[in-house]
């Protein structure tokens, strides 16, 4: 569509995948609950279908509403080429990684990984002969020295969704390519609105759809958005995966997305206010939140990111796992759950040190009480309403 590129992000988030075929006098694409596409004659049938989103088929391949998503999140990621749906975001790294590696290549996987991605090295891409070695995400040099011929792709998260690590995307991405191996991120956190990945040199961008483009807490869903380089492969195995997504959970996902650009400026508005007051509390030793001047990857996210989210951490001085339990019982905004980006807010306690093999937790240079982790999802609550449970947090923990 002419133009479209041009537009500005909130214009392209509400015009993004509705295209007329498919949404007819609707604003939205119905939900095109099928998996029986009819054909019009026996030659028709022969004559077959393209494999391209767009054309109907069989049920597997899709229909207008997955479609809609797809070409979407497609057209808010600048050097796109196309974009596959999977039913979670797990499922999405997992296609993303069976796409790109075979038997006896090498993964290089950042240390700060989402967990079930690194237990994807050991419980998926290992017993199918896939090696996986842990980087620390700052050392540049010890990032080149990983690389040998066997090195096929590299797993990128940035920031870490626990630790908030910013790392050097653009550098980290120009030594895979200089070495022939694929990079993918796993870009949950900021979605193509805060960090254009394929722009900054990543050749697929994964979402976990569950979190911000969903939005609600109410769907499971994630994508893989490639440039041209890798679309055909990937999607040939998803396709041999026989992945699909439901078009209810589609349009659903479509309807989150029309908000996202609003949401994200709100969260991150309010998750910088709550940050501020965090660093100026004394029973908190480090603010990990990429938005706030000061914090850790600070220069990194404001050199490569056009927007944050509400996701960040931050780590008690001293203190024990039943104080921290004491904290997080007595809040009562922050529902505690696994999850983040719905439009209400979530506290869950981490302790990363058992996740991490190529990185001390603590990090060096911290003292070394200073360890147990607190991350909090601010959603769409007043932030002065969240400040006082976190009051109200903090007071429990001084009550013995
Ligand atoms: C939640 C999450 C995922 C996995 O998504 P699901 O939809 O829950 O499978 C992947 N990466 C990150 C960073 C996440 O937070």
């Amino acid at each position: 569509m002419s133009g479209q590129a041009d537009r500005k992000r909130a214009t392209r988030v509400v015009e993004a995948g509705r295209r007329k075929e498919w949404t007819g006098a609707a604003v939205n694409p119905p939900v095109w609950r099928g998996s029986t596409h009819l054909y019009a004659d026996s030659a028709d049938l022969a004559r077959g279908r393209p494999n391209e989103d767009g054309h109907f088929y069989y049920g597997r391949r899709g229909a207008p509403t997955q479609w809609a998503l797809a070409e979407a999140l497609t057209e808010l990621e600048p050097g796109a080429h196309g974009t596959l749906l999977y039913p979670s975001g797990v499922a999405a790294i997992a296609g993303a990684l069976l796409g790109v590696l075979e038997s006896g290549d090498v993964l290089l996987m950042t240390d700060n990984a989402y967990e079930p991605s690194r237990a994807m090295a050991k419980n998926l891409l290992a017993p199918l002969g896939i090696e996986t070695r842990f980087f620390d995400p700052f050392d540049l040099a010890g990032f080149a020295a990983h690389f040998d011929g066997r090195t096929k792709a590299v797993l990128l998260e940035s920031p870490g969704s626990q630790t908030m690590e910013i790392c050097d995307v653009p550098a980290l991405c120009a030594m895979a390519r200089d070495h022939g191996a694929a990079s993918l991120i796993d870009n949950t956190w900021a979605s193509a609105l805060g960090f254009p990945a394929l722009a900054r040199g990543c050749d697929a961008s994964i979402m976990s759809l569950t979190k911000h483009v969903g939005g609600h807490s109410d769907l499971m869903m994630g994508s893989v958005t490639a440039g041209e380089a890798l679309y055909g492969r990937l999607r040939a195995k998803s396709q041999a995966l026989g992945q699909v997504v439901s078009p209810d959970d589609a349009a659903l996902a479509l309807r989150g997305l029309r908000t996202l650009d609003v949401r994200l400026q709100r969260e991150t508005a309010s998750a910088l206010k709550i940050a501020e007051w965090l660093a100026g509390r004394p029973e908190v030793a480090h603010v990990l939140c990429p938005m706030l001047p000061g914090a850790p990857g600070h220069a990194l996210w404001k050199r490569d990111f056009t927007g944050g989210c509400g996701l960040f951490s931050f780590v008690l001085k001293g203190g024990s796992p039943a104080s921290r339990a004491r904290f997080i019982d007595a809040l009562e905004l922050f529902g505690i759950g696994y999850s983040w980006g719905g439009f209400e807010s979530l506290v869950i306690p981490f302790d990363p040190a058992r996740a991490r093999s190529a990185t001390p937790w603590p990090p060096a240079g911290w003292a070394g009480e200073d360890k147990l982790g607190v991350r909090l999802s601010i959603g769409l609550e007043d932030p002065e309403d969240l400040i006082a449970d976190l009051a109200r947090g903090f007071a429990a923990l001084a009550n013995r």
